[in-house]
């Protein structure tokens, strides 16, 4: 992250953006992440090689920010163009552990997670809790 991120953004919502990234891409994909400081419509912008960005929408700085509501934001504008980019081209991600097709969020009260979208047999990875 670069620039004066903290200064609009604290630290929850950059930890929650970050989360939703790695939960998309492996580490060396990523090549910078940023934050455009359009005061209405701030957009996250993901940096990936050859020269090949994605967006996300942000919401306006003055609205409420819940770690959850930021995670599942990114997450899903950032899921559906993972499939159609040069470097996860055709990959489902997060990756089903039983199935060809990317884990979809689930989200309760108390729990944060990715699930398989068919089976609930397949275990479910806890991103996050709250008790
Ligand atoms: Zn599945």
């Amino acid at each position: 992250m670069s620039g004066d991120l903290t200064s609009d953004f604290d630290r929850m919502t950059l930890d929650a953006i970050q989360l939703a990234v790695s939960a998309l891409f492996r580490p060396a994909e990523v090549v910078g992440i940023s934050i455009e400081p359009n005061p209405y419509a701030p957009q996250l912008r993901v940096e990936l090689p050859e020269d090949d960005l994605l967006f996300a929408y942000l919401g306006p700085f003055s609205e409420p920010r819940d770690a959850w509501d930021v995670f599942e934001r990114v997450f899903e504008q950032l899921q559906d163009y993972v499939p159609d980019r040069g470097v996860t081209w055709g990959q489902p991600r997060p990756e089903c552990p039983g199935h060809p097709h990317p884990m979809q969020l689930l989200r309760t009260e108390h729990v944060l997670a990715m699930a398989c979208p068919r089976e609930p047999d397949v275990p479910i990875v806890v991103i996050d809790r709250r008790s």
